[in-house]
């Protein structure tokens, strides 16, 4: 079926369409209603179907796939590769299974994982899947506070951690953040199970809470465990995503909705057949690595690359290696990390046989032409933009080549995906904006499969965080956008203030708090500004407590170290002033927009509500100056 045919259906018939699709995956109890809406802006997809995600993506391929491979783990920081069929793939998982239940983990408990690109994360997270517990994978990159907050909020009854990950040959050891995180969170777990790589030799065990996996895996090398078969719309899985509050917000993702969002979009969206290989190289902690280097491929039979190092160690041709040698026809990366290898000479694009390779799809950010023109040119396949959400689960807008290629229009990610009803909305009057015009990207619910069902245990930060914002329920993205004649959507940019750093999503409050911790600072306001690279970077302007002696540079560095410490190198700022006022309101809130277009030279919008506009010039003479030496 041709794309328009195919959307057309989603949207006007949407209970017969998801119906249809629902036949994709298993279903222990068929799906006794399609669709439920009599609670909106919440819904229910497959209301009393009962399914497994581990169980569609491992045990339903047994038979006919056994011995194909289902999960190839590289690392070209510990120079290992694992290739692990869906039969070995089932063992791995069973025994992992074995383990969370001796260790009393079951249906609706919550196991944090924290762990990089390694195939114990993928058992890890489908043995939870298996018996029904709820994993939240936090990012390796997130340091011993957010990694705190999020304990907190999930209340996990065990955290799995790996003793260190790798990068550019440097170890980085996790299990130190493990022990700072559990002394700070008001709920830590009974138990820590490490999963020991011995790449730290200075690794160390709390006696009877931590836990070794070698050694409790030995134990249950044979264990078969049964699948726990979940109503569609238990909870599956946490994904923490930052919001405009310091408290990220707790993604809760169901069980059947996903399954079968998965296993369209593998084959519609990423022209992946049973047999096929995937190779995403989004880390496992976000929201691509959750779909595509896990469940989306596994779901659909094909055989999953998870990659762990930078795409430039050994040598910037080492995707295109792995490309050539497990015939990859379907890629997923980042702009980000395309502007990365762009920085290299572009022959190691033609270095090696790419004829396997059809698509290059990239997400989590915008796509910069240039960029675009320069890895399409050097691969000679075509660049699919897409764009999701953490909360979406798998692309709201993109084109949908295992269908039909629509031509590709350079700045915009393309066309809705099945069952995304679209408007953008004129953000004063609320009213549908004109084509060309810039407004507010917003859903009609109900949201498709695979979508969020809620925030974890906040619905009303659900329904606050995403429908409040018009006077029609509609969920708000939260990103502007302009559309074309030709339906065709173009990203601008937040409405809110959340920056994207290289793909990854941060809120400007909670660098803003991590800062503000440093004893020196009084007040601090953090914005995105526009970087080469990056795409944005965060920059901090501080004001100091009185009396301060120490000097503004080694203050500065103070605030870089404790966002490196609290956060994660990943919210590092990348340039600190430290300023005599930040700009506000009147009611006394931040202008961090005009803030933000001081620093990029751009106008800074309405200033008639500022209440003291000596602030602004002393900003403007900070800028001028420079950030603090050394920050
Ligand atoms: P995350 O939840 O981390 O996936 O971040 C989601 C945000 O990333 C969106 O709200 C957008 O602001 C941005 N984003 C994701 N994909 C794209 C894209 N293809 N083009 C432009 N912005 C994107």
């Amino acid at each position: 079926m041709r794309y328009d045919e195919f959307y057309r259906q989603s949207i006007e018939q949407p209970e017969r369409f998801w119906g249809e699709q629902a036949r994709l995956i298993h279903w222990d109890t068929p799906p006794q209603q399609i669709l439920d809406q009599s609670n909106p802006p919440f819904r229910r997809w497959f209301v009393g179907g009962t399914t497994n995600l581990c169980y569609n993506a491992v045990d339903r391929h047994l038979a006919e796939r056994g011995e194909q491979l289902a999960l190839v783990a590289i690392s070209s920081e510990t120079n290992t590769t694992q290739e692990v069929s869906y039969h070995e793939l089932y063992r791995e998982v069973n025994r992992f299974a074995a383990v969370l239940q001796s260790l009393g983990v079951g249906q609706g408990d919550r196991v944090v994982i924290y762990m990089p690109n390694m195939a114990e994360a993928v058992y890890a997270m489908l043995a939870c899947a298996r018996i029904g517990a709820i994993h939240s994978v936090v990012f390796g990159g997130f340091a011993a506070h957010n990694l705190a907050l999020r304990i907190d909020d999930a209340e996990p009854k065990l955290l799995i951690c790996a003793d260190a990950g790798m990068r550019g040959g440097k170890v980085i050891a996790y299990k130190p953040l493990v022990d700072a995180a559990l002394a700070e969170s008001s709920c830590p777990p009974p138990h820590v199970l490490i999963v020991d790589r011995q790449l730290d030799p200075q690794l160390t065990r709390v006696p009877g809470r931590d836990l070794d996996y070698a050694r409790l895996r030995a134990q249950h090398m044979d264990a078969e465990v049964p699948v726990t078969w979940l109503e569609s719309n238990e909870p599956s899985y946490l994904l923490y995503t930052s919001g405009t509050t310091g408290k990220p917000k707790g993604i809760q993702r169901d069980v059947g909705g996903y399954a079968v969002a998965m296993a369209l979009s593998i084959r519609a969206i990423f022209d992946i057949a049973p047999g096929q290989v995937m190779f995403s190289t989004s880390d496992v902690g976000w929201a691509v690595g959750h779909s595509y280097n896990v469940y989306g491929p596994l779901i659909g039979g094909a055989t999953a690359l998870l990659y762990e190092g930078l795409p430039t160690h050994p040598d910037p041709g080492i995707w295109w290696q792995l490309c050539e040698k497990y015939r990859v026809r379907t890629m997923f990366s980042s702009p980000t990390a395309i502007r990365v290898l762009k920085k290299q000479d572009a022959s190691w694009l033609k270095k090696y046989d790419l004829s396997q390779l059809k698509w290059l799809f990239l997400a989590g950010e915008p796509l910069d032409e240039p960029t675009a023109h320069w890895i399409t040119d050097g691969l000679g396949v075509p660049v699919i933009d897409n764009y999701w959400q953490t909360e979406t689960g798998w692309p709201a807008i993109t084109l949908m080549p295992g269908l039909e290629l629509k031509p590709v229009k350079w700045g915009s990610p393309g066309l809705p995906a099945p069952g995304y009803r679209m408007k953008v909305i004129n953000e004063v009057t609320g009213a549908e904006a004109a084509t060309g015009e810039k407004g507010v990207l917003v859903f009609v619910p109900p949201l498709p499969p695979g979508c969020l069902s809620t925030v974890w245990r906040d619905d009303a930060r659900y329904v606050h965080s995403y429908f409040s914002h018009f006077s029609e329920l509609l969920y708000s993205s939260l990103d502007w956008a302009i559309r074309d004649a030709d339906g065709y959507t173009n990203i601008l940019g937040r409405t809110d203030d959340v920056i994207n750093v290289a793909g990854h999503r941060l809120g400007t409050r909670e660098i803003e708090e991590s800062v503000a911790s440093h004893p020196a600072v009084a007040e601090a306001a953090v914005v995105g500004v526009h970087d080469e690279l990056k795409g944005q970077v965060p920059v901090v302007f501080a004001t100091l407590k009185q009396g301060i002696t120490e000097s503004n540079a080694s203050v500065a560095r103070g605030m870089q170290q404790c966002v490196v410490d609290q956060l994660g190198g990943v919210a590092r700022p990348a340039r600190v002033y430290v300023v005599n006022a930040l700009p506000k309101t009147r009611s006394g809130k931040l202008l961090r927009r005009s803030l933000q277009a001081l620093v990029q030279q751009t106008d800074p919008g309405d200033l008639s509500t500022l209440d003291d506009p000596a602030a602004l010039e002393d900003i403007r003479r900070a800028l001028s100056r420079g950030p603090e030496q050394g920050a």
